[in-house]
């Protein structure tokens, strides 16, 4: 039986990991190797590892939990469920493992825009979050992807990064003369065709190209499409979620189930490395301070 048992090994995970070992508990990590920002060539904004790759992060992070009673299980969760005070965990090898509490920090995935060429430039030209990338593009020519109206915000917050921003609405419905009117006054030009495919090289986006051939020159692209959950185990497990799809917390990142904790990008609040890193510390003071409780006579 294990103390605490942690599903996912993203920067939530680890920290949650890191706290619990420091604080001499059993503790296992499981981890499928997906974290978000895996297309990404860069982590800003962390203040100490800013423009870090991903990859070292997560890498480093590994190598600090090795002198800790931590250990780091590189499988799937299958099911999570609660029990008479237990959690019981199968991966997906069928494996069961027992805990007296557990850590969801899984994560979201995001809903990228289906378009032709998005893959291959997914997070290294075309972003979601201005606060992650909005700096390496500033001064560029700037695009934002949202269909229809959906855009409209986001091209109004990359005047802060840009001068030079473009609305591409894809096709999709209609902008009223009061938006373009507002586009016009913050001098953002906005393009209503649909998108047929994005030009790059290397990573870099170089056009966007729309119905019937039209080349725009475009230097990045920002798009708000959307997440959802990256594992079902939230619902499985009987977890409260807001209506954007997050799983709703309480202080110290409780969940409604007793002995279960979500941190990071799952739960809700900023998503952003290093806010997710302080959620898994939380949820990993929270945890042991529990468990000082029920073990006290
Ligand atoms: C392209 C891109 C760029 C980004 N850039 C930045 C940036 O520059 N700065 C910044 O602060 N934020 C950035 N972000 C946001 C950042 O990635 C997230 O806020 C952060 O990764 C959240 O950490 P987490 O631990 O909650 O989840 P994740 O990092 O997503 O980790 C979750 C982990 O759980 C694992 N997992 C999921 N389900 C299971 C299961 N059933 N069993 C076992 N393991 C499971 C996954 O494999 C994954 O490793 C970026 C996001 C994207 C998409």
């Amino acid at each position: 039986m294990y103390d605490v048992i942690i599903i996912g090994g993203g920067p939530a995970g680890l920290n949650a990991a890191m706290i619990l070992g420091r604080s001499r508990r059993k503790v296992v990590v499981f981890d499928s190797g997906e974290p978000r920002n895996r297309w990404s060539r860069s982590m800003n904004g962390f203040l100490s590892s800013d423009g870090m790759s991903p990859e070292d992060f997560i890498k480093k992070g590994r190598a600090e939990l090795a002198k800790y009673e931590v250990e780091l299980v590189d499988v799937k969760v299958e099911s999570a469920t609660y029990s008479k005070g237990q959690f019981i965990i199968s991966d997906d090898a069928g494996k069961v493992y027992h805990s007296k509490k557990l850590v969801l920090a899984t994560g979201l995935k995001d809903k990228v825009p289906p378009i032709d060429g998005v893959e291959d430039l997914y997070g290294k030209s075309v972003h979601h979050c201005p606060y992650c990338d909005g700096w390496e593009s500033r001064d560029k020519a700037i695009a934002v992807y949202g269909k229809g109206r959906d855009g409209i915000g986001q091209a109004l917050a990359m005047k802060n990064w840009s001068s030079n921003v473009t609305l591409y609405t894809d096709g999709a419905g209609k902008l009223t003369s009061q938006d373009i009117a507002l586009l016009e006054r913050n001098e953002i030009a906005y393009v209503t065709k649909k998108i047929i495919k994005l030009e790059g090289e290397d990573g870099q986006l170089t056009h966007i190209v729309t119905l019937g051939g039209k080349k725009y020159a475009q230097e990045a692209m920002f798009f708000s499409t959307g997440t959802e959950q990256q594992s079902g185990l939230g619902t499985q497990l009987g977890c409260e979620f807001t209506n954007k799809g997050v799983i709703k917390t309480r202080r110290l990142q409780k969940s409604n189930i007793p002995g279960l904790f979500v941190a990071g990008d799952a739960a809700r609040d900023m998503q952003m490395v290093i806010v997710a890193a302080a959620e898994g510390a939380k949820a990993g003071v929270a945890i042991n301070m529990e468990l000082q409780q029920e073990e006290r006579k």
